[in-house]
């Protein structure tokens, strides 16, 4: 079939993962003339693919969605098809280093295939955790859609200006994005931890220091339980509690941190994880052996699955500092 993507059993280059890291990755090594591979769950399960319109992509004075940039990924990577495959939807299942390289296991089209290569690259980023509202995580999904309820500090605080808002979350990360939230300017904070206790597995130090920057700052913490979210049409997010009382406000933010960091595949290729539990890399994106803190050979990491501050341009720079890396060293 032409143009239908046909998996090779051995690349320079394989890239597990296609989001904005992943395909510039892909796009790079297709422009140092190398053959690669990346390896993608498909763009609907990107962090980004639900962003209506992101400010800081040069190039894009007037913003742009997330799922029309990877759409512009995508097309640029397709036009090198013939020395870089574009495999998806495929899932990678498990990647392991040997004395050649690394070989990598996924499923695609309902079967199980092995890739070698010189090179990996751990591009799979991190996946937001949704608040779980009457057993379900669908009801912020159009609040999110809109970006009434935004999930990135960095990338959308500069939306806050005299705004009110609301803050989800009950522990030591969602105490910090509030606090963090407060450079922006917002008309009023409030933390919701939806039923949960505020801040209950926090040793006591951290607990009074935070409570007590909380209350200085006049950043109120309620802790009814969430039933259900209204206001869509005059893009508010009005929060309905269990007990029939409701709060509104002008956007809501996430403070809830991560549903999957990706680990495991790095974990058994022997990488380091920072504190916070992203892929510990150096200058070049190579990841950090566990035991030895140094490199371990042929395997990098990029964009928000590496240690760093999970934004698109750094996505971009950590892949091409990745790829030029390789093909300096092993390609
Ligand atoms: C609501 C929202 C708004 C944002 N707004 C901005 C913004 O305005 N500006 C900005 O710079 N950043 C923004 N970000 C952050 C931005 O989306 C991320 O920094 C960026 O998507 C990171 O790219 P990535 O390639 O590392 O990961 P992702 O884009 O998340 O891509 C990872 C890909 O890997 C795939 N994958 C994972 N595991 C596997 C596996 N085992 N096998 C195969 N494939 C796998 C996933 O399915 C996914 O497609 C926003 C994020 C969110 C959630």
């Amino acid at each position: 079939m032409p143009g239908f993507p046909k998996l090779e059993p051995a690349y320079d280059l394989v890239i597990i993962g296609g989001g904005h890291a992943g395909l510039h990755a892909g796009l790079k090594a297709a422009l140092l003339e190398y053959r690669a591979v990346v390896l993608s769950r498909g763009p609907k399960y990107g962090r980004s693919y639900y962003a209506p319109r992101m400010d800081n992509i040069p190039g894009f004075p007037d913003g742009v969605s997330g799922h029309a940039l990877l759409d512009l990924q995508i097309r640029a990577l397709g036009r090198w098809g013939e020395r870089v495959g574009y495999i998806t939807p495929a899932r990678v299942l498990a990647a392991r280093r040997d004395a050649g390289g690394f070989e990598v296991d996924l499923e695609w089209l309902a079967r199980r295939h092995t890739v070698r290569s010189k090179a990996l690259l751990l591009a799979m980023g991190v996946v937001d955790r949704m608040p779980v509202v009457g057993g379900s995580i669908e009801p912020i999904f159009p609040w999110a859609n809109f970006a009434i309820v935004d999930f990135c500090v960095l990338c959308d605080g500069h939306d806050l200006p005299g705004r009110s808002v609301g803050v989800l979350g009950d522990d030591v990360f969602a105490a910090r994005v509030a606090l963090d939230l407060l450079h922006f300017r917002p008309s009023s904070l409030e933390l919701l931890t939806n039923g949960r206790p505020f801040l209950e597995e926090t040793d006591a130090g951290t607990r009074a220091a935070l409570l007590a920057e909380l209350e200085k700052a006049k950043i109120p913490v309620h802790t009814g339980e969430i039933a259900g979210f209204d206001g869509i049409r005059e893009k508010r997010w009005t929060v309905r509690f269990a007990d029939g009382t409701e709060r509104s406000y002008d956007r809501g933010f996430s403070g809830l941190g991560w549903y999957s960091m990706n680990s495991e595949i790095p974990r058994s290729l022997g990488a380091r994880f920072d504190s916070e539990g992203y892929v510990a890399i150096d200058a070049d994106s190579r990841v950090l052996s566990s035991e030895s803190g140094t490199p371990i050979p042929g395997l990098y990491c990029i964009g928000d699955l590496a240690s760093g501050w999970n934004q698109i341009p750094e996505a971009w720079a950590t892949a091409e500092r990745a790829v030029i890396h390789a093909y300096a060293e092993y390609l």
